[in-house]
């Protein structure tokens, strides 16, 4: 069975009840009728606004984050049940930016993995690489090692109620995009890994692209065998610029 496409936005911390009003009626509006399976991950007090938007189209939303803990004395934090309250079908786990600057380790990472799918949710799991380590000639040991540790502390048969991204830091928010060759070797290396634990999981997960993904570069890197969609960050928040992306799909 051909794996279908996903493009999920990921709008990081920006949006206005105003503005977001305006942004989640246009994707709603043209995503109408387009194949790929879709979704916009938006920050948490824009949950209630997306649920209120989108209900009963065929675009999900979803979050950014989540606590690894269920409930409880974590100020700040929220947890997956809270989540699945507004409706949420996705969450975002391990994106870089809360590797890097929010000391989201393999550990946590896994942790937050397996909150999500306590809580139903589905776990969009960030993997990638910086420029050091790409550099270095370690990309398959960083990434592998990144899907180890969920693997170790889930088990392979988890990976079929998730989602995998492979996003190279470089590539993120720099308008400098994987060619479809390089994206492609990352995602065909991420499958063999999961396929030597369980080939029926590597067959059916879908591992999305991200990394300055646009409405010019999408078709060739969805082209790609391994590649089943994108995670898109800046041009999400454009609706005309998504949803060129997700008609790639
Ligand atoms: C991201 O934030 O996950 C991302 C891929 O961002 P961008 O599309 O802006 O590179």
């Amino acid at each position: 069975m051909p794996r279908t496409k996903f493009v999920a936005g990921n709008w990081k911390m920006h949006g206005s009840l105003a503005g977001n009003l305006a942004l989640l009626s246009a994707v709603r509006a043209g995503a109408a009728g387009l194949k790929a399976q879709m979704a916009v991950c938006v920050p948490y007090p824009y949950l209630a606004q997306a649920q209120s938007v989108l209900a009963g189209s065929n675009v999900a939303w979803g979050a950014q984050d989540i606590s690894e803990h269920i409930q409880g004395a974590y100020t700040g934090e929220v947890s997956g049940t809270m989540l699945s309250d507004f409706g949420c079908r996705y969450v975002i786990i391990g994106h870089s930016e809360r590797r890097s600057y929010y000391g989201d380790t393999d550990a946590v990472v896994a942790a937050k993995f397996a909150a999500s799918l306590k809580a139903g949710l589905t776990p969009i799991l960030c993997v990638g690489e910086t420029l050091t380590e790409r550099d270095a000639n370690i990309t398959a040991q960083v990434v592998t090692r990144q899907l180890d540790a969920v693997i170790a502390s889930s088990g392979v048969a988890a990976l079929e109620r998730a989602v995998v991204a492979y996003e190279p830091v470089w590539a993120i928010g720099t308008g400098k995009t994987a060619t479809p060759a390089q994206a492609q070797e990352v995602h065909a290396l991420i499958r063999a890994r999961i396929a030597a634990e369980s080939a029926h999981v590597a067959a059916g997960l879908q591992i999305l692209y991200g990394g300055s993904v646009k409405s010019a570069n999408a078709k060739e890197l969805f082209g790609q065998p391994d590649i089943d969609g994108g995670l898109i960050g800046g041009a999400s928040l454009v609706a005309d610029d998504f949803l060129g992306i997700c008609v790639a799909g």
